[in-house]
């Protein structure tokens, strides 16, 4: 029997408004190497100067994963060429990254957490793009020296699962810090897997492999499971010193294989060497306060639902792993409605309803005040659950947000008033006479009779707790 050994690296584009070293825009361009300039495009001379924004949210997420931001850390030359990189080396940090000795939790199935170490976060610069057309590659710039930070993990996943919840926890949290768009689909959060397997009970490592160009959970899970399969065929047919050695290798999509791409280097072919042109990073005490000011992260907020809103963990956690969703929870309490109440509207009614039209949450047509204000009007009886139910499925096809308008027009508006429900019951008492004997003379059974006879005779519009009040009083 096989350990299954995995460790992340994930580049997460910062979403600074300019470059990491010069002023040029990171935003889209239409045409290629127009956010460029000297610096960008390595012209001899130009200089690299530091983008401070940069910093802070590679320091605010040193924060969110209980990690050592240091005061003072090293930009290196990292030298490797590739035509998409102008400088011939990528300026990196080596020895003494920005973030270091983190941790994360993952929300395990049966509700407890494992703890996943973060190693090191460093700033980087990302390379431009090459575009192969044909017998013609082109080179188009307008990426390069775009802030990257590289967050790396310790060897602490023990399966494809856990590597892809790691990989959704941090993604979680890059996005509640709002230091990234992290899209996964359009590169902007990428990462590298690294495998290995070792017989159980073997106290070293085996040998790792890393897999580069993943671009989707789903594809993490399946190149992770492929690559075991391999690294373990040949361990059992005797060739795993052969077969199994440190390289890079890719996810061929189209064959759901990984390929062999090229050898690994290791840090000594890369010549680091501390960039001439960037002093030593020195952050203050001050900016170190303000990086510390985050919102709440999923975690945190897991425990505060738990602990204050009574909310069952498992729901906690699928509400606070996306932020929009967590917020719009949020807001639907400022209505004063029961949060367990809340969370069924959002996770059923309203994530149901999202999700049959191909929907997230951050499209719903219905606004979680909106939706607030629906559920708070059935705890004060003004309609029944299903009443609000059609109300929500009204709102789904129309623009109209108007609550009190639309129940009048859909006439689901909910009889409290006793003597109302009472003449109903009366009403259906007097033709089930029968019935009424059987019940008086033992048959308990058929009080739920009677509610559903009250309830159809007045079509969905009473109040249920009022019916089963009132038919307990004249049933004796
Ligand atoms: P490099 O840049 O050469 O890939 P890094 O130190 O940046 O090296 O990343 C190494 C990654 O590989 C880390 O995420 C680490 O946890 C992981 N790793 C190291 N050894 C093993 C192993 N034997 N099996 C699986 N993963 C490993
Ligand atoms: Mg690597
Ligand atoms: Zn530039």
């Amino acid at each position: 029997m096989f350990e299954i050994v995995i460790g992340l690296e994930v580049h997460v584009q910062l979403n600074t408004k300019t470059k990491i070293f010069c002023s040029c825009p990171t935003s889209f361009a239409h045409e290629q190497n127009t956010n460029t300039c000297p610096t960008c495009l390595a012209l001899p001379g130009a200089l690299p100067v530091l983008n401070i924004e940069a910093v802070r949210k590679a320091m605010s997420f040193g924060y969110a994963v209980n990690a050592t931001v240091n005061q003072r850390s090293i930009f290196n030359r990292k030298s490797y060429f590739y035509p998409d990189s102008p400088k011939a080396y990528q300026i990196s940090q080596f020895d003494v990254p920005i973030v270091e000795h983190g941790e994360l939790f993952l929300d395990l199935e049966d509700d407890t957490t494992k703890r996943v170490g973060i190693t090191r976060a460093h700033l980087e610069a990302d390379a431009g793009k090459s575009i192969h057309e044909g017998a013609i590659s082109k080179v188009d710039l307008n990426r390069a020296d775009t802030p990257l930070l590289e967050i790396v993990s310790d060897p602490d996943m023990r399966s494809a699962d856990e590597a892809v919840l790691y990989l959704k926890k941090l993604h979680s949290i890059v996005r509640y810090l709002d230091i990234s768009d992290a899209n996964m689909q359009e590169g902007s959060f990428r990462c590298d897997v690294n495998v290995s397997i070792r017989p159980k009970g073997q106290q070293e490592f085996g040998t790792r492999v890393e897999i580069k160009n993943i671009n989707s959970f789903k594809f993490v899970k399946a190149a992770i499971q492929y690559e075991v399969q391999r690294q373990i065929e040949a361990y059992e047919d005797g060739y795993y010193e052969q077969e199994v050695y440190q390289e890079t290798r890719l996810w061929d999509v189209a064959k759901g294989v990984t390929k062999s791409m090229r050898g690994k280097e290791d840090s000594a072919d890369y010549r680091y060497f501390p960039d001439p042109d960037l002093r030593p990073v020195l952050v203050t005490d001050e900016m170190m306060e303000e990086a510390k000011k985050i919102p709440e992260l999923p975690d945190a907020k897991v425990a505060r639902y738990v602990d204050k809103l009574g909310i069952k963990h498992y729901d906690a956690v699928v509400i606070c792993a996306q932020k929009e969703m967590a917020y719009y929870f949020e807001a639907m309490l400022e209505s004063n409605i029961a949060p367990k109440t809340a969370v069924t509207w959002l996770t059923s009614e309203l994530l149901g309803r999202l999700n049959k039209a191909g929907h997230d949450i951050t499209e719903s047509p219905v606004d979680a005040k909106t939706l607030g204000t629906l559920v708070s009007k059935i705890e004060d009886n003004t309609i029944s659950g299903k009443g609000a139910k059609d109300v929500l499925d009204y709102m789904m096809e129309s623009d109209s947000r108007d609550i009190d308008a639309i129940i009048d027009e859909l006439g689901l508006a909910q009889v409290s008033d006793d003597s109302a429900i009472l003449a109903i019951i009366d009403d259906v008492i007097a033709r089930n006479q029968d019935k009424v004997a059987e019940y008086k003379s033992g048959k308990d059974k058929l009080f739920g009779f009677f509610v559903g006879q009250t309830m159809k005779a007045s079509k969905g519009s009473a109040n249920p707790a009022k019916v089963n009040e009132l038919l307990k009083e004249r049933l004796g």
